[in-house]
């Protein structure tokens, strides 16, 4: 196993931990180290740097946390786990190849990213949300991407993997899960709850065991994930019978693609903290010596309306005729204007021409303690 490829596995592996575990990410990822024996994550990225790599067994324990969240034994349920320890211990990246346009297609967390030169086609692991395909404008004229038929053929393949998912997930669930009883009582994947009649706690709707089941305990109106369906509506006010039923002709399959196209260049937006950063940035070059840095990042860079610029610096950290070349020369190629003025302000240390003997900063300090210890010896208290 290549080193970087077992880090990814560990980030993986935590994503899954917290979304199984509804916890912020950061607290999967110190869990996760923890069991590893780091007091944090930052501390697995470390040592990661400095060449440690999990072992096998380790990346198998973190991996049985996740099982363990699954629901206990069962008759007639497949071997323990099995889809999870495939799909994370596998590399799950595959090539292909449409009309000759290359195509990459992967899975991460249920969802299926399919991405070729421009485009990325996102289907969701929830069986009823949307395909979304994101085309760059640039490649308008050149990517058969544009093309129906491309599209479809990308879809048919997404779709696919989607579908592979799906039963892969459902293979690590009981068999109860998946498949109503004469009753039609099933069973939560995750809370182990059975019940004929389920509830989404994020639109209200009630559902039959069949409908939840089939769609893989997904709500077939909203979308919410199986951690939103319980088998009573325990936060509403009249309780269960406030839920609204949901028919079968409500529930729609997988809706149409999606397309969506943006440019997707980055644009330069400039700001005046943008100009400022820059501006002052040349400013410091400029400076000669530690005083004129002071200055530099001292001064007082407004910004005008019409972007034109205006530096304000402090007399005694800036010498009156001294040109900021570079400063000046940035500001040309931004085509705005510089206008510059002096003033005498309040310094943030005294002695402000202790800094022109040298361009260390550690060096000033020195000095500049110095210079304040030793006024306390001579001269007397005012
Ligand atoms: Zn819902």
């Amino acid at each position: 196993m290549k080193p970087t490829y077992s880090l990814k596995k560990l980030k993986e592996l935590s994503k899954r931990y917290a979304r199984a575990q509804q916890v912020p990410l950061h607290e999967a990822r110190d869990f996760v180290a923890g069991k590893l024996g780091f007091p944090h994550w930052n501390d697995v990225t470390k040592a990661h740097r400095t060449g440690w790599n999990p072992t096998q067994t380790q990346l198998s324990s973190i991996e049985s946390l996740l099982i363990g969240l699954l629901p206990g034994n069962e008759t007639g349920r497949p071997k323990q786990g099995s889809y999870i320890a495939n799909s994370i211990f596998e590399e799950d990246l595959q090539h292909g190849k449409i009309k000759g346009h290359e195509y990459q297609i992967s899975v991460s967390l249920g969802d299926v990213h399919m991405c070729g030169t421009g485009w990325h086609l996102h289907v969701p692991e929830a069986p009823n949300k949307a395909p979304r395909l994101e085309i760059a404008k640039q490649i308008e004229h050149e990517a058969p991407v544009y093309e129906t038929q491309f599209q479809h053929h990308a879809l048919r393949i997404a779709l696919k993997r989607a579908e592979q998912v799906r039963a892969g997930i459902a293979s690590d669930w009981p068999r109860r899960s998946t498949k109503p009883d004469k009753e039609g009582v099933v069973r939560h994947p995750i809370s182990g709850a059975e019940s004929k009649k389920w509830y989404c706690l994020h639109c209200d709707s009630s559902m039959t065991g069949k409908q939840i089941a089939k769609s893989l305990w997904h709500c077939p109106s909203c979308d919410a994930s199986p951690l939103d369906i319980h088998e009573n509506a325990w936060w509403l006010e009249d309780g269960d019978s406030g839920a609204k039923p949901l028919e079968d002709i409500d529930i729609q399959g997988r809706p149409d693609l999606v397309v969506d196209v943006a440019d997707t260049r980055l644009k330069l937006e400039l700001d005046p903290e943008r100009i400022t950063l820059l501006i002052r940035s040349a400013l410091v070059e400029d400076a000669s010596n530690a005083s004129e840095r002071l200055g530099a990042l001292f001064a007082d860079i407004n910004i005008h309306e019409d972007n034109d610029v205006w530096i304000t610096f402090d007399e005694d950290l800036w010498p009156e005729h001294k040109e900021p070349v570079s400063a000046l020369a940035v500001a040309a190629l931004l085509g705005i204007r510089v206008e510059q003025e002096l003033c005498l302000r309040e310094l943030p240390f005294a002695w402000p021409g202790l800094g022109e003997h040298t361009s260390s900063t550690v060096e000033y300090t020195e000095m500049m303690l110095k210079a304040y210890a030793s006024q306390r010896a001579d001269k007397s208290i005012e």
